[in-house]
């Protein structure tokens, strides 16, 4: 992969690999972080510590403790970045760094089809508080042009690999339009981590549900604000910092256990990678109409190709139209009884996760939206599983596509 000046890119794999921080006593772990305040030997520091940050010291947990930092710290290598905050989910990611962008009367520029959650917090909540969010197609330059100008834009935002659709804008491009009006370039990084990196493209600031493919063992809810040492600061400020103010603290315990599984993410991404690939490209086979970024037809071969790293394959999610909502229904039934995933939304799971965004995690667009944007009724969102046999799997697969009507 190469960056937007043309230099050659260390990968996010091997930057993660290389940071290093021990536990108190030399455990190759670092320590868990076990209080909610911390003392201080000198009060003049505790004063100062209130109106600016203090290297290597820590105030109270509300806002950051050694272990969070430590999270923060590794995924900052991740994304390239000087600085990050992890938070105690992707939403509280996503609200409180637009909070801190935005005022009453700002405007928001964002793509049409974002996670579900983001849709409804940009269309329905945000409004309430004076700041308004135009959506555009970010895969039509003019557009996204032609929005920018209007109003006082502060944030253009979009994701890397869109939920559900799988389409990946052009991030350097952009980010050009967003800096020519003055607004930030906020990406969310969440279905494509270590394969797309924002910030060498020109984000500004990059954001993830660790929930998902980072931590991969959907037994939490996490996430991470990823930008300058400026804007991390800012988010911080006892005095008017969203992170300080609102408190989406992500508890030490689970910042620990999802640092630790941060370190197993590139092997995870290359074998999801291989295993949604054959199933791909088997359902092609089958004359089905299927979405993934390593098929030949996928329409934005170029640009993601241009903007990925190659080693790390092209991601565990993939889309399968079955024509019509029952019928997808019928699919996600039978492939859950025999044992070839669950019905159940979220990603990045060692198992196959399935679910029918229509009808779930993108319910919150409306209907007219969906179908303007390509998201079919009967759409089923495929988040491919660790199998070790992924053939076995396939076996089981094709007869639930057979028992769904599906092929002959
Ligand atoms: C899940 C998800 C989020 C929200 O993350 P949570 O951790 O559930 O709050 C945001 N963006 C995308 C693309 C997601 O898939």
């Amino acid at each position: 992969m190469h960056s937007k000046d043309g230099s050659a890119e260390t990968s996010a794999a091997s930057r993660v690999q290389d940071f290093q921080i021990f536990g108190e006593f030399g455990e190759v772990n670092p320590s868990i972080s076990d209080g909610s305040t911390f003392t201080f030997l000198d009060p003049e520091k505790l004063k100062a510590i209130f109106h600016e940050p203090i290297p290597g010291c820590h105030l109270y947990s509300r806002l950051e403790n050694p272990s969070t930092r430590v999270l923060g710290q590794a995924l900052a290598c991740l994304e390239g970045t000087p600085s990050a905050r992890a938070t105690a989910s992707g939403m509280a990611a996503i609200a409180t760094t637009l909070l801190a962008l935005c005022e009453q009367g700002s405007v928001i520029v964002s793509d049409r089809l974002v996670y579900g959650g983001t849709h409804a917090l940009l269309r329905n909540l945000f409004p309430r508080y004076g700041i308004t969010t135009r959506f555009v197609d970010c895969m039509d330059p003019d557009a996204v042009r032609q929005a920018l100008e209007e109003g006082a834009v502060r944030v253009l935002y979009c994701e890397s690999l869109t939920n559900p659709l799988l389409r990946s804008p052009d991030l350097a491009l952009l980010a050009d339009l967003a800096h020519a009006r003055g607004a930030r370039f906020v990406v969310d990084n969440t279905f494509a981590p270590m394969i797309f990196a924002p910030r060498q493209q020109g984000a500004d600031i990059v954001i993830h549900s660790l929930t998902k493919f980072i931590n991969g063992m959907s037994d939490c809810v996490a996430g991470v604000i990823c930008a300058d040492q400026a804007f991390i600061d800012e988010l911080s400020d006892a005095s008017s910092g969203t992170c300080m103010l609102f408190g989406p603290t992500l508890d030490s315990v689970r910042a620990a256990a999802i640092y630790k599984n941060l370190h197993t993410l590139p092997v995870r991404l290359v074998q999801h990678g291989r295993n949604a690939r054959m199933w791909a490209e088997r359902l092609v086979e089958c004359g089905l109409e299927v979405r993934y970024p390593g098929l030949p037809g996928y329409p934005d071969r170029a640009i993601f190709e241009r903007q990925a790293d190659p080693r790390m394959g092209f991601g565990g999610m993939l889309t399968m139209d079955a024509g019509e909502e029952g019928r997808a229904q019928a699919l996600m039934v039978a492939l859950q009884e025999v044992k070839v995933g669950f019905l159940a939304v979220s990603l990045g799971y060692y198992r196959t996760l399935f679910s029918h965004p229509g009808g779930s995690t993108s319910s919150e667009i409306p209907e007219s939206e969906r179908l303007a944007t390509g998201l079919a009724p009967g759409l089923v969102r495929f988040s491919v599983g660790l199998d070790f046999e992924i053939e076995r799997s396939w076996e089981r697969f094709e007869k639930c596509l057979h028992k769904a009507g599906l092929i002959v």
